[in-house]
């Protein structure tokens, strides 16, 4: 599978700490990143990340067009929902994407946690065959 990971700066502590508990996981899967999010990810726990280009300069568009040329399975992105971010449009192109395209999508840790355990027990690829109907 190929996944997204995602982070604002105020959820990269996070991220990190997802990416370092769900290691086993992930390794097993293609990983990319938005610039900063991938070089912490990279930094703390070894895995193989592809690095776009930082969120506020265009990282966030280059995932969308994955998403839309159906290069991406999952995406984790973890939002700050309390702070203004300036790349605002483009947060909201992406997340529009994922559901235009009905990838699976997952914007806060909870919600993370639970993919990533799906994914883990391998649950995962049923709902992915939904995509293929629309
Ligand atoms: P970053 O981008 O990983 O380069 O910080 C994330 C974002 O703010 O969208």
């Amino acid at each position: 599978m190929k996944i997204a990971l995602i982070a604002h700066d105020k959820k990269k502590d996070l991220m990190i700490e997802l990416a370092k508990t769900f290691v086993n996981v992930l390794k097993k899967h293609q990983l990319f990143a938005t610039g900063t999010t991938g070089r912490l990810i990279i930094e703390h726990t070894g895995l193989d990340v592809r690095r776009m280009k930082s969120g506020p300069l265009g990282g966030d568009q280059q995932i969308g067009s994955m998403v839309a040329d159906g290069q991406l399975d999952l995406v984790i992105f973890l939002r700050d929902p309390l702070t203004a971010q300036p790349h605002e449009p483009d947060v909201s192109a992406l997340l529009r994407l994922c559901d235009v395209f009905a990838i699976p999508l997952a914007t806060n840790l909870s919600s993370a946690r639970i993919m990533l355990k799906a994914l883990e027990e391998e649950q995962i690829e049923n709902q992915f065959h939904l995509r293929k109907d629309e």
